[in-house]
């Protein structure tokens, strides 16, 4: 489910909306009214991931890296 987080420009309080068209997202901020919303980048929404970071070392791949065999180290 598309859950999208926003936060709010004026008095930085966030607030998460199930988003499933155009009109659920938020324009104004349910706490102080603001209608400075901006979306938040959440971790849950990696669509096309960017490349991934690499914890490992060189010569071991990750399972991520395994698993996609995207990885430049891995293999
Ligand atoms: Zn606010």
């Amino acid at each position: 489910m598309p859950i999208f987080e926003y936060e709010c420009g004026a008095c930085g309080g966030r607030l998460e909306r199930l988003v499933r068209n155009a009109g659920d997202v938020p324009k104004s901020c349910p706490a102080c009214g603001a209608r400075k919303i901006s979306k938040v980048l959440s971790t849950f929404s990696v669509g096309a991931a960017p490349a991934h970071k690499h914890e490992h070392t060189p010569s071991a791949a990750c399972s991520s890296c395994s698993s996609s065999g995207a990885c430049p180290y891995g293999g």
